[in-house]
């Protein structure tokens, strides 16, 4: 596939109506890109898709890389990837989501419309994120899942600051239901131990941004799926801004 395309399994409107018993094997999402980001089947955990290592975030807070034997039988019910290829980079201190969101909307103007694929590499001064799931029944959507989610402050290392890196994409405001409108984090570690859905942040001094616009998208449904198929999927505006803004 080629650079900046974005790849999508499901909508999040399917997420939200609890459809998550099924899903796209990791070996054949992880053909589509290096960069993404989703989760698991049951909404088991938070994925992070980071040079093209894929690991699972849990709410007990262990994270854990998925080898690539283990990709043919794991699942998910929703991911968003692309083979990222950075058009800019650039070096700054930021102060938090929505610092990150203005410098975006700056660095790379007339996308208002359009997705981006974005990465932050540095050290932060503080990192919150969350892990939620596993549902607890069959259907169960994604806003009572997230009502049980654990929330992380991540500790500084020896000698301060947390390591990581952010792995994120926006999406267009008139999509919202297919994806997550606005900005969607997740981080990791450098170390890959710690990480999950990026609630809140402030970096120490000045990271790397690296943003791509992406103007193509695939979206692939899912197929012979009955939870997809009886699914109402009307769309819930205020809960996804809840659960994954
Ligand atoms: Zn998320």
């Amino acid at each position: 596939m080629e650079s900046n395309t974005l790849f999508q399994y499901s909508v999040v409107s399917a997420l939200m109506d609890g459809v998550a018993s099924n899903g796209l094997p990791l070996q054949t999402l992880s053909q589509h890109g290096n960069h993404g980001l989703g989760t698991f089947r049951r909404m088991a955990g938070e994925m992070i898709i980071i040079d093209g290592q894929i690991y699972s975030m849990k709410a007990d807070g262990s994270v854990t890389l998925i080898s690539s034997t283990e990709q043919t039988e794991t699942v998910t019910p929703y991911a968003m990837v692309t083979r990222f290829s950075p058009t800019i980079t650039k070096k700054v201190k930021l102060g938090g989501k929505d610092e990150l969101k203005d410098f975006l909307t700056n660095l790379i103007p007339r996308t208002s419309n359009n997705y981006l694929a974005f990465r932050v590499d540095g050290v932060f001064k503080s990192v919150t994120v969350r892990a939620a799931g596993p549902q607890k029944e069959k259907g169960e959507g994604l806003v009572a899942v997230c009502a049980r989610q654990t929330v992380f402050e991540l500790e500084p290392e020896e000698g301060g600051g947390i390591g990581g890196t952010i792995i994120g994409f926006r999406s267009p405001a008139f999509l919202q239901g297919v994806s997550v409108a606005g900005d969607h984090l997740h981080f990791i570690t450098d170390d890959r131990k710690r990480g999950g859905h990026m609630l809140g942040f402030e970096t120490e001094g000045e990271v790397e941004v690296q943003v791509a616009g992406m103007w193509r998208v695939e979206l692939e449904l899912p197929k012979d799926d009955e939870e997809f198929e009886n699914a109402k999927l009307v769309g819930d505006n205020e809960g996804i801004k809840a659960v994954e803004g």
